[in-house]
């Protein structure tokens, strides 16, 4: 089989009266970056490309102008040659970022080929399945803007997640300390003790703030604390992490196995959060895995994209193991993003709706996913 052809889409959704805010800035629309890789067999693979910050076309250019022409005759099955050749030929300017970003999308593009062309889930390709449903958690709980109360609108959103059934949920903090303070305190008398609250700061604070704001957090049984410093502050990350009695989770900006190498083996966090559409696809992903089950630091993958890549992620998700291996293993949670997003579900022609706190793994072929063409184009930018 040869590959024969690349397509990249970028889509973009106004959010009109749902504009929300986090840590560092207030967003109006959300943007999404595909591709497609067909082959000669007339096998088509999807992948999608994390990008923060936009716009998405530049990642859809580095797929489509950047790696394009380097796979065409190339064989999808030899992803891992693929992966190395593709890295080393931007590597000297883009070990890290949008590069890394558009090379995964195109790793599980050709991931998905090869699950579709043996009619095989991609889990079954990465080793098989630890899983066959996903435990999730909501990612949502942005800043809302123009609302009279931000304490009051926080915890109707919250309220709302624990009535359709989630039994967990990340609100965003990094707004400095005594207004974090007030949300995680707001959102824990409403929901009660029986949700788990996870928080999120997107790398607002140094350690010394950060340090303060997980103490005072204590009293609200936070789960984890994500992003608490900035991503090239390794050291931050250490300090916070001994002197928190929080969970510190981190790794969202983080990339390859060799940017992992240096929070695996430093033990910077208490949960690794590489994103799959960010970090390399599946080919690196299972290698930073490799890495982290040695150095037996849990991973619980970042997810933040429309249904390509949250399909993907399920996959993947499928094949993360238990850290470590017992008789009654943690399960991981697994991010299900419900900030508003016009583009998330109607790019694909599946559903990925959650029952009971759970999101079922496809079992289909590849990524179990086709794209809603009229969707896309109506969309497209
Ligand atoms: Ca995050």
């Amino acid at each position: 089989m040869k590959i024969t052809g690349v397509e990249t889409y970028v889509l973009e959704g106004l959010l009109e009266d749902k504009v929300f805010g986090w840590s560092q800035r207030v967003t109006d629309r959300r943007q999404a970056a595909l591709c497609a890789v067909s082959t000669d067999d007339g096998i088509q693979g999807l992948g999608e490309a994390f990008y923060y910050g936009g716009p998405a076309r530049i990642v859809a250019n580095l797929i489509g102008d950047g790696y394009a022409p380097l796979l065409i005759g190339r064989d999808p099955f030899d992803t891992s040659v693929i992966w190395d050749f593709l890295y080393n030929w931007t590597r000297d300017q883009g070990m890290k970022g949008l590069p890394i970003s558009a090379l995964s999308a195109i790793d599980i593009a050709l991931w998905d080929i090869k699950g579709k062309a043996l009619g095989l889930p991609v889990y079954k390709l990465l080793g098989g399945p630890y899983r066959n449903r996903a435990h999730v958690y909501a990612t949502g709980l942005y800043q809302p803007q123009n609302v009279a109360s931000i304490e009051d609108a926080l915890a109707k959103e919250a309220l709302g997640y624990k009535e359709q059934g989630f039994s967990a949920m990340k609100l965003k903090v990094g707004y400095g300390i005594e207004k974090d303070l007030r949300y995680v305190k707001a959102l824990r008398e409403a929901v009660g003790n029986d949700i788990v609250l996870m928080v999120d700061a997107n790398h607002a604070y140094n350690a010394a703030e950060a340090i303060r704001l997980a103490k005072g957090m204590e009293n609200y049984e936070v789960y984890w604390f994500e992003e608490p410093v900035p991503p090239e502050d390794i050291d931050g990350y250490i300090e916070v992490k001994q002197k928190s009695n929080i969970l510190i989770a981190g790794g969202e900006d983080e990339f390859t196995r060799y940017g992992f190498r240096e929070l695996i083996t430093r033990r910077a966090v208490d949960i690794l959060q590489p994103d799959l559409c960010a970090a390399g696809g599946f080919t690196e992903m299972m290698k930073i895995v490799a890495m982290a089950s040695a150095w037996n630091v849990p991973l619980i993958p970042h997810v933040w994209g429309t249904n390509v890549g949250l399909a993907a992620s399920l996959q993947f998700f499928a094949a993360l193991p238990h850290f470590p291996e017992r008789r009654y293993p943690a399960e991981p949670f697994f991010e299900y993003d419900r900030s508003p997003h016009p583009l998330r579900d109607g790019v694909t022609q599946e559903r990925f709706l959650m029952k009971d706190s759970y999101l079922d793994i496809p079992q289909r072929p590849g990524l179990g996913i086709t794209l809603d063409m009229d969707f896309v184009r109506k969309h497209g930018v």
